[in-house]
């Protein structure tokens, strides 16, 4: 008989933890972009899984040097790299990640999404990565997105993650499951992990991050930097703390 994609779903999210070892001889793919939180995950996947490929998408996003800086580290984590073209995503709501001529918001409006918002992206992303992985016969699909993500983006929340991946199985009869091991984390706590997977300086002074373009700490006045950059420096006082007292 066959399993209850849905009942399938729940069970592997409960157990997740126990079971993260079970998974060390299959494979998984990660939606990657060469920023820090997607960056990590690679990292992290690298060490749960037997081999790890990567997604990029790319849609003309503002900053362009992204796919090419993804590229390069997906190289050195010797991990496949395939770019997956998503011109639509500029044709589907004004945004500020794609069109220029919009001034991007810096701030988060009190009632609203900041203009780098596109309505549903994790979720195309997401079903145009179940759909590859489905191709190369991969189950396991690593996302960065977070809960905790400042701008409170609808589709980086822990319930739709867990919907959709209900609704992939049943659209694709796969058994996926999606893995965010960001998703309860701070950006400080991202960092911290990143220290653990002993690629703290791998992602400080590779990964780019900045809405304008500029790798490792970037310009430093965008949401995106700003964001990064508090989160280090809450990090980097953490583990001095830490060493003063000995831990
Ligand atoms: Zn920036």
């Amino acid at each position: 008989m066959k399993r209850n994609p849905f009942l399938c779903i729940l069970g592997n999210h409960i157990k997740n933890k126990e079971k993260m070892n079970d998974f060390a001889n299959e494979d998984a793919l990660v939606l990657f972009s060469g920023g820090q939180d997607s960056t990590t995950c690679l990292y992290w996947a690298k060490k749960h899984f037997r081999d790890v490929h990567t997604v990029c998408f790319f849609y003309g996003q503002r900053h362009s040097p992204e796919v090419e800086n993804a590229q390069r580290i997906a190289e050195m984590a010797g991990v496949s790299f395939q770019v997956l073209d998503t011109p639509i995503i500029s044709q589907l709501a004004p945004n500020s990640l794609t069109d220029l001529s919009l001034e991007m918001d810096e701030e988060k409006p009190a009632n609203s999404y900041p203009n780098t918002f596109v309505p549903g992206r994790n979720m195309l992303f997401l079903t145009c990565a179940a759909a590859i992985a489905y191709a190369k016969n991969i189950r396991h699909l690593v996302t960065g997105v977070s809960q905790t993500d400042y701008s409170g983006y609808p589709d980086c929340r822990d319930t739709f993650i867990r919907s959709l991946n209900v609704s992939l199985n049943l659209a694709m009869e796969r058994q996926f499951v999606i893995h965010t091991p960001l998703m309860w984390r701070t950006k400080a706590q991202v960092w911290q992990l990143a220290d653990e997977l002993g690629v703290f300086d791998l992602v400080r002074n590779e990964t780019l991050t900045c809405y304008n373009g500029i790798k490792a700490e970037g310009c430093g006045h965008c949401p995106a930097c700003k964001l990064r950059n508090k989160g280090l420096e809450e990090y980097l006082s953490f583990k001095e703390k830490n060493k003063k007292f000995g831990n």
